[in-house]
């Protein structure tokens, strides 16, 4: 929502460094119980609990992005749930660090529902058939308090050569591939999670002895074998893996696990538009990652003392002309088409970054599956502005490996000619590929254009979104400011399209 001026988030920092006493306790800390957290449940006097710590969020009412209203949800409760459906991602512990009123005096622990639970046991056991998961899914949920960290059957075994460590990890996934495996190795702390659909399976140990920093993932994607393989920094016999951390062995939903980042190189910035520019950031040695098409990492940076984190779309370095995997994307390197906004307090830190300076990235985010294309027909794609980003890695892997595509459109929506992205060779793969054709429509042409002139609308995208053939599978992505995919998913809707022919890009 639009906020009132002096309420922006950096004006919100100032206020948290201003020494004023924020929760109004003189900087005590307390424990709350239920019935006093719901006391607290006013505008002019609201506490937020999230995982457990109670907030008084009543001096950041105004200073909310999403309005007070949406704040006022939580407001004398425990607002975790509805925290992590709408930006789990933003870092409240150090934006709302001042507004810490203390803990919840008890902290119940929520049960995983019983499909929760079934996946689990199938992930720990695997040879148990369907007609048993059953009965003891049932049997555990009702009868155990069952708590994940616990769970200590170990999925993965270990050998050793004189100078090779490798880790099997048998998660018998049958399209297991290396998007699914996200590693990372820092002072000995090896993290490996494996992605199984909405769930997250942890190794987390503390090595026994140092490893070199390029580690390998071998997967055999029939069986969901990964092998991770270490080379040993000193050749000596290893007695145990190392120390297993506190989520080592864990397996739960993706979104019950925090955000975890690793530092990325500056290597290059270049110009896209007059206020657009691409970022080329290079991994650790020691990550294996690769951004799924249509996902998006999070970007963290200090910026005055307080955490600030902001989603950004990976894209490739250019449109490839020729569909192969071009030989510059390689998996070390993350590419980001960024605009630069004038006031904007995440972008212009972003622009003062040197070639060589660091930058936090998260995993990888987002509810695309590749396998909502994969049996599309014809691909409609309408961007706005930056919301071209999804579409980058989209139309590569449509194009690339989708046969039973006949058509892929582009709509893309910019307010002038410069504005738009990477015109060029957009209109190049459309000379190249028949399959592709794209469209741009300007809201605020300055020269003489003789496109098409407007803003989304119902008309609008019943001349442009049109099957192929009269039962032809579509799917319509679409990407760009909220209100436009807003706007554009009501109107497809209108138009009589499914839920399922239409995905909105959103955070
Ligand atoms: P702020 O300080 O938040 O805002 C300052 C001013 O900038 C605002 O007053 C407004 O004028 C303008 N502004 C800021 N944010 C927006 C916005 N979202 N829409 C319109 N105007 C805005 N951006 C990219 O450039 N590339 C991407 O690949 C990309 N991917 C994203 C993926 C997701 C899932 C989401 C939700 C957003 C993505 N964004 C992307 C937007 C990005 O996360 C930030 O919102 C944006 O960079 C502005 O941050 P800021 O802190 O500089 O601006
Ligand atoms: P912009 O330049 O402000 O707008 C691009 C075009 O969209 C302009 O023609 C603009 O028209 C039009 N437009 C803007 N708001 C609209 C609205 N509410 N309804 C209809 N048309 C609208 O865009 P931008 O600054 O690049 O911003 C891109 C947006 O995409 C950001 O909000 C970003 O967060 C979002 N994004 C999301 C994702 C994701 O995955 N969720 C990824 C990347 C980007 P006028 O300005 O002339 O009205």
């Amino acid at each position: 929502v639009p906020l009132k001026p002096g309420r922006s988030l950096m004006d919100w920092i100032r206020l948290t460094k201003s020494g004023r006493d924020m929760t109004g306790l003189k900087g005590r800390l307390v424990e709350v119980t239920e019935d006093e957290l719901a006391k607290h449940n006013k505008k002019e006097d609201c506490w937020i609990c999230i995982r457990g710590f109670v907030y008084n969020v009543t001096p950041y009412m105004e200073y909310h992005p999403g309005g007070e209203d949406e704040l006022m949800k939580a407001a004398g409760t425990d607002g975790t749930d509805l925290f992590d459906q709408v930006h789990r991602w933003v870092n409240y512990e150090s934006m709302l660090k001042e507004c810490l009123v203390g803990r919840m005096a008890v902290k119940p622990i929520a049960a995983p529902k019983e499909g929760a639970y079934r996946k689990i046991i199938f992930f720990f056991f695997p040879w148990v058939s369907a007609k048993d998961l059953v009965s003891i899914s049932k049997h555990w949920v009702g009868q155990i308090q069952f708590q994940l960290s616990v769970v200590t059957t170990q999925v993965y075994d270990w050998f050793q050569t004189d100078s090779l460590i490798t880790i099997v990890i048998y998660t018998k996934q049958k399209d297991m591939n290396a998007e699914f495996v996200i590693l990372d190795c820092e002072d000995k702390r090896l993290r490996g999670e494996i992605i199984v659909d909405d769930y997250s399976y942890l190794l987390e140990v503390d090595l026994e002895h140092a490893i070199q920093e390029d580690m390998a993932v071998n997967i055999a994607e029939k069986v969901g074998k990964v092998e991770i393989i270490l080379k040993k920094k000193d050749n000596v016999r290893w007695k145990v893996l190392g120390q297993p951390l506190e989520n080592h062995n864990t397996f739960m939903k993706r979104t019950d696990r925090g955000l975890f980042y690793r530092k990325c190189k500056l290597v290059s910035k270049m110009e896209v538009t007059h206020n657009t520019k691409l970022f080329c950031l290079l991994l650790p040695e020691s990550t294996h990652l690769r951004v799924p098409t249509g996902q998006h990492v999070y970007l963290k940076q200090i910026i005055a003392g307080t955490e600030v984190v902001k989603p950004y779309t990976p894209v490739l370095p250019f449109l490839p002309l020729d569909f192969k995997e071009p030989s510059c994307h390689d998996s070390a390197h993350i590419y980001l088409m960024i605009k630069i906004y004038s006031c904007g307090l995440f972008t212009q830190a972003l622009d003062h970054l040197q070639i060589g300076d660091y930058i936090s990235v998260s995993n990888p985010e987002g509810s695309f599956k590749k396998s909502q294309v994969q049996t599309s027909e014809d691909l409609f794609l309408l961007a706005a502005g930056t919301g071209f980003t999804p579409m980058v890695k989209l139309l590569n892997f449509a194009l690339t490996e989708v046969s039973c595509l006949r058509t892929v459109k582009l709509i893309f929506f910019n307010r002038t000619e410069d504005d738009i992205l990477w015109r060029n060779q957009l209109e190049q793969l459309a000379l190249k590929d028949e399959r592709f054709e794209v469209q741009f429509i300007l809201s605020q042409p300055i020269r003489d254009w003789v496109g098409k002139q407007g803003m989304i609308s119902s008309s609008l995208l019943s001349e442009f979104v049109k099957r192929s053939r009269k039962d032809s599978k579509v799917l319509i992505c679409i990407c760009g400011p909220t209100s436009f995919t807003e706007q554009g998913v009501q109107y497809l809707k209108d138009l009589g399209y499914s839920q399922e022919e239409v995905h909105p890009f959103t955070a």
